[in-house]
């Protein structure tokens, strides 16, 4: 439930009308992002009795008459807080130096997983050189048979947060679970939540309360709805940094690893004021169709991509048919160029 205060509440009828929802089971947000006034009532998570639908606000209202008087029940849906029309000009989202979601475009570049010192800290000077201005690497990585490679974990967060430093890039890195959150942010400007993580609730909670960038991949088969109603869950809690992320999605055809759904990314735009990226290497799984991916996202007002850059392609420990060598990187960044001024835009 999203409640406004009326422009004449007082604090103690705004603290009245909080109190009475947290007494009847339900945590309360102040949403600060929407100006003061403005807070979401979510069921809390443990609680001692089910509340139907529309049941806390008559229980506000038998509980604290004169809530009606000082409180406005706002519309709700499954994404009333990342809707386009609460934002009409769109989110920015700020990561280090670098904004998602503002005139310029943005190149992410980075290995699939930090493998070694040497390859990380190459791989990030080759990505700046290319052009990017994020770099990426993944320390958890989320594989989907358990015999392969997981990741350097803690030694991979600190690796690439030294190479970001040493090449002067804010860092993006994936979280896998709630616990690891605090952890993950300690090394990284945004935390990626991978697309098979999209709806790992405990881990959304988190890091909605946590008020760090997120970058929220798409899951593989989740519709539109699914994938802004879990940018909500951290939108709810406070934090409305969030970028969403088009990595493909499971088509019939194994030519290509997915299907990158370029209409979707127009389509997101469209419904919300967050800024979207699209992943073409793992919406191709390419690394020959990488570039036309990168480009048709980018012409379909993508905010940016995030390519996977090995300074080695062909030893690339995870995802090496769709690693880019840092001179293809150079490549498709002129031509992302291209495409950005012809769509009224700019790179970087
Ligand atoms: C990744 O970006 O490293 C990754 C694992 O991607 P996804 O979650 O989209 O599969
Ligand atoms: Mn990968």
């Amino acid at each position: 439930m999203l409640l406004r205060m009326q422009p004449d509440a007082t604090p103690s009828q705004t603290a009245c009308v909080r109190a009475h929802l947290e007494a009847i089971g339900y945590e309360t947000v102040a949403l600060g992002y929407l100006g003061a006034g403005v807070f979401a009532a979510l069921p809390a998570e443990e609680t001692a009795e089910a509340m139907p639908e529309g049941a806390p606000w008559a229980a506000l209202q038998r509980a604290c008459p004169e809530a009606e008087a000082v409180a406005r029940l706002e519309a709700e849906g499954n994404f009333a807080l990342g809707q386009r029309a609460r934002r009409p000009g769109g989110t920015r989202v700020r990561v280090g130096g670098t904004e998602i979601g503002g005139d310029a475009v943005v190149v992410v570049a980075g290995p699939c997983s930090v493998e070694s010192r040497e390859q990380v800290l190459a791989t990030a000077l080759a990505v700046r050189e290319a052009g990017a201005q994020m770099l990426r690497g993944g320390a958890y990585k989320p594989r989907t048979s358990t015999y392969d490679f997981q990741g350097l974990g803690r030694t991979g967060l600190k690796l690439l947060a030294e190479a970001g430093a040493r090449a002067g890039l804010p860092v993006v890195t994936e979280v896998m679970s709630a616990e690891d959150a605090e952890l993950v942010a300690e090394h990284a400007d945004l935390l990626q939540v991978g697309a098979r993580n999209m709806q790992n609730f405990p881990l959304l909670k988190r890091l909605g309360r946590l008020g760090r960038p997120v970058l929220l991949k798409r899951a593989p088969s989740a519709t539109l709805t699914e994938w802004l109603a879990a940018a909500e869950y951290m939108l709810a809690r406070g934090n409305d940094q969030v970028v969403l992320c088009e990595r493909g999605i499971r088509g019939f055809d194994g030519y290509t690893r997915n299907t990158l759904d370029v209409a979707a990314v127009a389509a997101v735009k469209e419904l919300s004021h967050l800024p979207v990226l699209a992943d073409p290497s793992h919406g191709t799984g390419r690394r020959s169709l990488v570039g036309a991916g990168a480009r048709a996202a980018i012409a379909a007002g993508a905010d940016g991509v995030c390519l996977e850059v090995h300074v080695r392609p062909e030893e690339s420990v995870s995802d090496r048919e769709q690693a880019l060598g840092p001179g293809e990187l150079a490549r498709i960044v002129a031509e992302l160029g291209a495409v950005s001024s012809a769509v009224g835009r700019r790179l970087g």
